[in-house]
């Protein structure tokens, strides 16, 4: 007797197949589609190669439909709206972070090594702005100035 399991999308209990013995996911078609979505959302997340074929083969597409975006937005006015509304979030969310974070910092915090992301601070306002992910190491740190 197999054991039973629950769907990591629908959480409805399900008996794995036999030839997936890692099975997560049922087989509802909604739930595969969760499935492979959740695969591709890792898959762009950690490995640049496969990023840089899709970001490639999107814009490849694109060429070859170069109406598309345009006809879409016209004909799905809501869709338009609520990325109107989207980006006006990601906006704010970004203009509320301090380009210069030293003057907000007291009392003194010193950089934390870590990744970060780099842009050019005349962009930074800009809503496509370029931006690079650097990493650094701190190797040393200024003194706090006595108080
Ligand atoms: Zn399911």
């Amino acid at each position: 007797m197999k054991p039973d399991r629950i769907c990591a999308a629908c959480g409805a209990v399900f008996i794995p197949l036999v030839h997936v013995p890692n099975q997560r996911y049922c087989s509802l078609a909604a739930c595969q589609l969760a499935r492979r979505r959740a695969w591709q959302h890792e898959r762009l997340r950690t490995d640049p190669d496969y990023r840089a074929n899709q970001a490639k083969a999107q814009a490849a597409w694109r060429a070859r439909h170069p109406g598309y975006s345009r006809h879409y937005r016209e004909t799905h006015p809501a869709c338009l709206d609520r990325n109107r509304a989207m980006q006006r979030t990601r906006n704010a969310r970004r203009n509320a972070q301090p380009v210069a974070k030293m003057d907000t910092c007291s009392p003194f915090q010193p950089l934390a090594s870590g990744f970060y992301l780099l842009c050019d601070a005349l962009e930074a306002s800009i809503a496509k702005m370029n931006a690079w992910t650097v990493h650094i190491a701190v190797l040393s740190a200024p003194r706090p100035l006595p108080a």
